[in-house]
């Protein structure tokens, strides 16, 4: 006796007839659908901070791009001197600088893409916490604040 199979059969392979191939007379035009392009609609309120904080983040790259060759030739460096005579303290101080600087630019990096995907998904400029609205001031002063001053404050003192 065949054991049957628990697994639900797989849809049958026959060839079902398939739908008549009517040729078309004249074949439709490849149409070349461009990729259209997310359309955002950022708010114009929020249109120069987007500005600010996109051109933050070009610099912000371009600086931590340069600070990461920086560090690898430094690196290559080091490697060739040999051990005793490489003055490891200042090396390893500077490039400690180095990471630590990259660190924060990347902290801040990540702050301002989130900064600019809340932008772009509208819900920049509104607390994550109460939901009220952060005052433009403050968002002039912070781009990438996402919690209005008293629900920030309640966090640091937290
Ligand atoms: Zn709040």
């Amino acid at each position: 006796m065949a054991p049957k199979k628990n697994k639900k059969k797989k849809l049958s392979k026959k060839p079902t007839v398939k739908a008549k191939k009517t040729a078309p007379k004249a074949s439709k035009p490849i149409m070349i659908v461009k990729a259209p392009r997310k359309k955002v609609r950022v708010d114009p309120a929020f249109q120069p901070l987007l500005e600010k904080l996109q051109h933050r983040r070009n610099e912000i790259t371009g600086q931590v791009n340069h600070l990461e060759q920086d560090l690898r030739e430094e690196i290559a460096d080091n490697q060739n001197i040999p051990g005793d005579m490489a003055d490891h303290g200042s090396g390893e101080l500077s490039q400690h600088l180095s990471v630590t600087l990259m660190e924060n630019d990347r902290i801040e990096l990540e702050r301002i893409e989130k900064a600019i995907s809340r932008i772009e998904s509208g819900i920049y400029g509104t607390c994550e916490v109460c939901e009220k609205a952060i005052p433009m001031t403050r968002l002039k002063a912070i781009p990438w604040a996402t919690r209005c001053i008293s629900c920030q404050s309640r966090v640091e003192s937290a």
